[in-house]
Parts: C-alpha cells; structure tokens; sequence
C-alpha cells in the first residue's frame, strides 16, 4: 500500500513541475505602475506565448491589471507577481483587445471584474474552441488548462476613478474592430494596446490601416508622459507612436503599388523591405503574414477601378 501511494506521489510531482515557468518581472515605470515585458518574438515553445506586454497599477482600491497575457498558467503567474508588489487585491482586469496573447490569462482571474469594450467581450465570448487548439500547437504544454473565458464586464469610452487613480478610456478600432487604450492621468502613463508596437512589426490580422492611423493620432493628442506599447519597450510620446505610423503608412502604399503594377502576392512576399522596418523583431515573417492578410483587398480595389 505504502509502495502504491508512493508511486502515486512520483507520478503526480511530474506533472506539477510541468508548469511552465515563464519567469515573469515587473517593472516599475511610474508610481504604482508596473510592465511586465513579454518577448519580442511569434508564439514558440520556448517562450508559452509570452509575447506580450501586461501591466497593473496599484491603487487604493485594488489593483487594477491591464490584459490578463497568453495562457492561464501567465495569468496565474501574473497574479503571483503581483502578490509580491502589493497585498492588495485585484480590483479589475481590462482586457485592451480579443487576440490571445492579451486575453487567455483570463482563467486566473475567474473572482474578479475583467472588462474590455462591447465588441472586444463579443468577440471572445465568440471565438471558437479551435483558437485554442491552434495556440496549443504553437506554444505547447504552456497552454495546460487554458479556457476561453470572456470579460464579465462592459467598459466605454470616458473616466473611470478606481481608488486614487483617474483613468481616461478610450475606443478605438483600426488594429483590431475593438481596441481600448487606457490612460492614467494621476500618472501620465498611457497603456496603449496594440495600437501602438515598438521595435517589433505590428500585427495585421484584422487591420485596417486608415482607422489604425487615425486611432494613432487620437493617441498623440493624449496629454500622456509615458506609453506602454502592446509589443516592444516603454517609450515617451511621440517616439511611442511614430514608428507604427511610420510603418503603416508604408505598408499602404506599397501594397497599393504592388497591386497597381499587378505583383501577386508570392512577388510582394519577396520584396525588399526598406531599412527602417527591415530590423524590427520578426520582420519578415510577419510582413508575409500581412500580405496574405491585406493583400487580397488592394488586389479588389485595383480591379474594380478598371
Ligand atoms: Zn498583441
């Protein structure tokens, strides 16, 4: 009986140790504010998914934590972390947008308020399950338990005073159809979601390049001292900003050529990228990813002008 119970023991200490570890720290960037940085690559094994900025702020009233990352193990994780700053508990979970990356770790905090804007809740309230097996198969056993789980609550647009900290929210669309930005004014720092990438190429799954910008310039008439980008090191405005616009603006007249002298999409693939956004993180892959993306809409445009 004892060697059955042990055995039992050995078998059970394994599967506890397959946590995945992602090493998370925080990093203070302003009173009662903190980044915890992901890495600057694609979902891979090796990273569980981290490739994400998350963030919280410890306010009077709580802790209020600004997307939950990739998985629940992260989120998990993330929690701890935050146990380690401040006993206070958390108050609110904002989720910016409904990619996975900011939004899996959403299982950790089943007790708390997550929130995010109308069509950021719908949007993951219906994603289908097959998203999780996708993400399974890029990251691996960092994905453990990992459940869909949609924000509970509804934010909009305007203040929200959580404690001794004046939010100001903001809807904007453009990276995704739903993305909320989230300005602290007691501390000037701006969390901008993934409006804003720095030093990593942005993302285009669902972009549309004409709102994106516009949702950029909402963002540099922000009174903001400090932005938290989505992807990439924290930065002052307008450095936060400039390089996402840059690359967007890029990326539309390129592709617009390209469609105009007929290029197909393998052609546009292999063009050279210019020198200011060759070095971004994952630069070429994830401009091939945008041209199967957006492509296929310069591609229409060109043919119905004719
Ligand atoms: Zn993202």
């Amino acid at each position: 009986m004892r060697a059955l119970a042990a055995g039992i023991a050995l078998m059970l200490v394994p599967l506890q140790a397959l946590a995945f570890d992602y090493q998370l720290t925080a990093r203070e960037i302003a009173p009662d504010t903190y980044v915890v940085p992901g890495r600057m690559e694609h979902f891979n094994r090796a990273n569980g998914g981290n490739i994400v900025n998350t963030g919280f702020i410890v306010t009077t009233a709580g802790v209020v934590v600004i997307d939950s990352g990739p998985s629940l193990d992260y989120g998990r994780q993330l929690r701890q972390l935050i146990g380690t700053v401040t006993d206070r508990p958390v108050r609110l979970v904002l989720i910016t947008h409904a990619h996975p990356d900011h939004y899996l770790g959403n299982g950790a905090f089943g007790d708390v308020a997550i929130s995010a804007l109308d069509g950021t809740r719908a949007e993951i309230a219906g994603a289908p399950p097959a998203l999780l097996d996708g993400i399974y198969r890029l990251v691996g056993d960092a994905m453990a338990g990992t459940t869909l789980v949609p924000p509970t609550g509804v934010v909009t647009e305007g203040p929200l005073v959580v404690g001794d900290h004046g939010f100001e929210l903001l809807a904007l669309d453009g990276h995704t159809r739903s993305d909320l930005a989230v300005l602290d004014r007691t501390t000037g720092v701006l969390f901008a979601g993934d409006i804003a990438f720095l030093d990593r190429t942005p993302t285009t799954p669902q972009a549309d390049i004409e709102h994106w910008l516009a949702a950029l310039d909402r963002l540099r008439a922000l009174p903001a001292k400090l932005v938290v980008p989505g992807h990439g090191p924290v930065a002052p405005p307008p450095q936060a900003f400039d390089q996402t616009a840059a690359y967007l603006t890029w990326l539309r007249e390129a592709l617009a050529a390209a469609a105009a002298r007929g290029l197909d999409a393998a052609e546009v693939i292999d063009m050279k990228l210019p020198e200011d956004f060759a070095g971004l993180a994952v630069a070429r892959a994830e401009f091939a990813r945008t041209v199967a993306h957006l492509y296929p809409t310069f591609e229409r445009s060109v043919l119905s002008d004719k």
